[in-house]
């Protein structure tokens, strides 16, 4: 029997986990399926940028999403077995990259070197200067045991040998790639604080950790020419590398952690030039100056939550980059899953259509990937076709688990709702359901149930609605609506039906089609002339609301109204 493939999940706790590493986990969480081994190891040796919060949120991303590990950093019910290869944090594992690095340096595979930063950057500069790539390698006069001995006395980095010939990299997506001279530096393994620098710990750990296949990013291919080198050089098992595609927008451009400022910062733009007074009120969320210094550099990033509450300022939906976006968003986990699980890769069947299959739960595609169904070209993200998938999932539940999902989605993002009473709650969300292409629509006052999230005088009439159906026709929109008034209040018990049959007893007292009655309240309750259902639209809304907003409507768009 073939040994068990073993993969990895490794991320280095730097911020959120961004879509394209949880990608990267899914399909290496899916290879190990049935039979494999999935670990997740966090890449801190960077301690100036991880930091706990970070890891806490790596960890409850991928728990939400359902990319599940045994083997790795304990959280929640999620447990971790740290089994001898632990622990899965690089930096409780120096002293393994201090023997790996001590066998490299006995072996002359690894030197030390004494430069310090600024004499660095002199050489760097002066081949800057003569425009040639800085390369570091060792000088042809190095003395090895004067440099051993200054080893114990003396700050300095720990550099691999790289080979002097070209490295060969085989991967099983790209087939074999070829990295030539400008690869071929020295590069440091151990820093000046004796830790490890990435190539160092990743090389080391996928060894200790039986690490089989490494799927990543195919921005990592240059590091591989790296790995490679060093595991020839320790004697170490060359695992299977696959590298994914890079994630594009649709319009051409790399799929980047800065697209949200970049929606933002456009938006912004174009509403200061049409009107330079709408400054100030974002000047109220961004002060002045990060403000200006933002507008000016295309790489400078707000805050999370001053991003929010500009987009919220500016009514922008910001482009979901990170897992948690996603989940604010109210996309379902499942669907997300599905959906990453197309970047880069598809099954290579047919729906009953006869149709490319798309759709299909983490059961499926746990036992159907494999990597030779992985593509070489960039993969597009289109949040257009994720939200369709979103909404045909939500369609799909019944409205017992949307409201829970929907309960659990408020707790976390919009408690507001929450105060309202649970059987109207559950009524609400059974209404708009069909109609939401997130949770978070349901909560909107822009979704399709805003109208009952709104106050009755928040109403804004559309023109051409109040045109079209109120004041058109013999008798016009307006009267009809006059007329329903006092059988809507009469009525015994607001709901649904009821409220149907009174519409429909109004209109044939009229003479005229239920829809006569029907558009004109629509404009009067939500403003426009779409809504759900008649009956379901006033039911949600109440009898004391549904009156209030019919006389508004008449003050407002009947005869001398304003
Ligand atoms: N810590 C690296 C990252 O977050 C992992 C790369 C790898 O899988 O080797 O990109």
């Amino acid at each position: 029997m073939a040994d068990p493939i073993v993969t990895r999940f490794a991320p280095s706790p730097t911020g959120h986990l961004h879509v394209g590493g949880a990608r990267t986990a899914l399909f290496n969480w899916a290879l190990a399926q049935g039979g494999g081994r999935y670990l997740l190891r966090i890449e801190d040796t960077d301690q100036a940028r991880s930091s706990e919060a970070a890891v806490a949120g790596l960890l409850e991303d991928l728990a939400w999403l359902g990319i599940d590990w045994v083997e790795g950093p304990r959280w929640g019910e999620l447990g971790g077995d740290p089994r001898e290869i632990g622990p899965y944090f690089q930096a409780q594992r120096l002293e393994d990259y201090a023997a790996a690095a001590r066998i490299l340096v006995e072996g002359d595979l690894a030197y030390p070197a004494f430069e310090s930063p600024e004499e660095l950057d002199a050489m760097r500069r002066a081949a800057q200067a003569e425009k040639s790539r800085f390369r570091y390698r060792r000088p042809p006069d190095f003395d090895r045991e004067a440099a051993l001995r200054r080893m114990a006395s003396e700050p300095h980095v720990l550099r691999f040998r790289m080979p002097e010939t070209p490295v060969l990299v085989t991967d099983a997506v790209l087939g074999e790639v070829e990295f030539g001279e400008d690869h071929l530096d020295d590069f440091v393994i151990l820093k000046r604080d004796r830790f490890p620098t990435y190539h160092f710990s990743v090389v080391v750990d996928d060894e200790a950790m039986g690490v089989t296949h490494v799927l990543r990013g195919q921005e990592h291919l240059n590091n591989t020419p790296r790995h490679v080198s060093l595991q020839r050089a320790l004697g170490y098992r060359i695992p299977v590398y696959a590298h994914l595609p890079i994630l594009f927008n649709p319009d051409g451009s790399k799929m980047s952690k800065r697209d949200k400022d970049k929606a933002a910062r456009a938006l912004v733009k174009q509403r200061t030039a049409a009107d330079p007074s709408a400054r100030s009120a974002i000047e109220q969320v961004v002060p002045p100056d990060r403000l200006a210094s933002w507008l000016d550099d295309k790489r400078s990033q707000l805050e999370s939550e001053t991003l929010r509450d500009l987009a919220a300022l500016l009514a922008l939906d910001l482009p979901p980059i990170d897992v948690e976006d996603f989940r604010r968003a109210g996309f379902l986990p499942e669907v997300v899953c599905n959906y990453l699980a197309l970047l880069g890769w598809s099954p290579g069947q047919k729906d009953e259509e006869g149709r490319d299959l798309e759709r299909f739960d983490r059961a499926f595609l746990a036992q159907h990937f494999s990597l030779d169904r992985v593509g070489r070209g960039n993969a597009k993200f289109d949040v257009e076709k994720l939200l369709a998938f979103n909404q045909d999932a939500i369609a799909e539940l019944d409205d017992g688990a949307f409201f829970a999902l929907f309960g659990e989605w408020c707790a976390r993002y919009d408690e507001g709702l929450l105060a309202r009473e649970e059987p109207w709650l559950r009524r609400f969300t059974a209404v708009v359901r069909t109609r939401c292409r997130t949770l978070a629509d349901a909560a909107s006052t822009r979704g399709p149930g805003g109208f009952a999230l709104i106050a009755d005088e928040d109403v804004r009439f559309d023109d051409k609605a109040v045109a079209r159906h109120l004041e058109r026709g013999d008798p016009s929109g307006l009267v009809l609506l006059g007329e329903v008034r006092a059988p809507l209040a009469a009525l015994a018990d607001f709901r649904a039906d009821a409220i149907e049959e009174a519409v429909r007893a109004a209109s044939d007292a009229q003479s005229v089609g239920m829809g006569r009655i029907a558009q004109p309240l629509r404009v009067a309750l939500t403003g426009g002339a779409a809504s759900p259902p008649l009956g379901d639209t006033l039911e949600v809304l109440g009898r004391e609301s549904v009156l209030a907003r019919i006389d508004r409507c008449l003050a407002r768009c009947g005869p001398g109204g304003s």
